[in-house]
């Protein structure tokens, strides 16, 4: 079932919750992926009901972004999001996210504020606010994210947490193309020059992961072998590469053996911008750091 209308939504959301129904959401932007795919599927799994949403969000946008030509298609997306096992699509209009007076926002603080957050300024404001939004119009029991976006995943724990919304939140790992690019709506803006020199991000991430299971627990060594790979690619310029605990993305000048640490990365392959990360745990038995 396809809905646009927020009363609505609302409606079939209470309806569903007083016959005791399990409702996930899967906030997407559409031009759904494989990625987006095993959201759904997953969802459909374990919820008696799942509401794929589909907007594209233009408070998350920053000056200069590509909002305007973010990929579009409702009817691909209706068919995938179906065959996946959505129960309901809810796709709203800009206007009616947004009417004429909106002014209320979330800032999520400190985790929203690092890496993407310097980078996009104003970008964790626009999805803290979004999926606040659609929590409230879906009123969800599950939220399904993906690992793919690893910050965004922190700063909606801590959106779920802070304003008390009574929701799971579900992070499912990253879906690849056989070559390890993470699938990515953006990934159609890529030349087939530039698809190839895509893998980077990927192949900068096993180095470093290569170096942390050889010993290596030094943050500046770890950053420099995801450095060196992605600087070998001529098109490929970085925004960020860290190395970072992965609960709170502090970043201490050696991790410890046990530590859960994440990498992230965000590079552009010519206009196109990608990110990427991997989650590990220092090993207890490092040899050499
Ligand atoms: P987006 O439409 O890009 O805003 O993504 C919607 C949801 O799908 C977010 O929770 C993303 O993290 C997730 N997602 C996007 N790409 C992937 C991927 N390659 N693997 C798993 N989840 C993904």
């Amino acid at each position: 079932m396809l809905i646009t209308a927020l009363d609505e939504m609302q409606r079939w959301s209470d309806t569903a919750r007083s016959a005791s129904k399990i409702i996930g959401i899967v906030p997407t932007m559409g031009y759904l992926h494989d990625g987006h795919r095993s959201l759904i599927e997953t969802a459909a799994r374990e919820c008696d009901a799942v509401v794929t949403t589909i907007f594209v969000n233009p408070l998350q946008f920053g000056a200069g972004e590509d909002y305007e030509r973010y990929p579009r298609n409702l009817e691909r997306d209706v068919a995938i999001a179906r065959d996946a096992g959505t129960t309901v699509i809810f796709a709203p209009s800009r206007q009616a996210m947004y009417p004429d007076g909106y002014t209320t926002t979330i800032d999520v603080g400190p985790i929203a504020q690092r890496f993407e957050g310097t980078h996009r300024p104003g970008h964790f404001r626009g999805v803290a606010t979004v999926v606040a939004k659609l929590f409230n119009l879906i009123k969800p029991h599950v939220a399904y994210f993906g690992q793919k976006d690893y910050q965004q995943t922190l700063v909606i724990a801590r959106l779920i947490s802070d304003l008390n919304f009574d929701i799971t939140l579900r992070v499912l790992p990253t879906v690849r193309e056989s070559d390890g690019l993470a699938m990515s709506s953006r990934n159609v803006y890529l030349s087939p020059t530039e698809r190839a020199d895509a893998t980077v991000l990927y192949r900068a991430l096993q180095a470093a992961l290569e170096a942390i299971a050889r010993g290596e627990r030094e943050r500046l060594h770890v950053e420099a072998h995801m450095r060196s790979v992605i600087e070998s690619v001529p098109t490929a310029q970085i925004d960020y590469v860290a190395a970072a605990r992965a609960e709170t993305l502090d970043q201490p000048d050696v991790f410890v053996p046990g530590e859960k640490i994440v990498l992230l990365l965000a590079v552009r392959i010519g206009s196109t911008r990608l990110i990427d990360n991997a989650l590990t745990t220092i090993p207890y038995d490092s040899s050499s750091t």
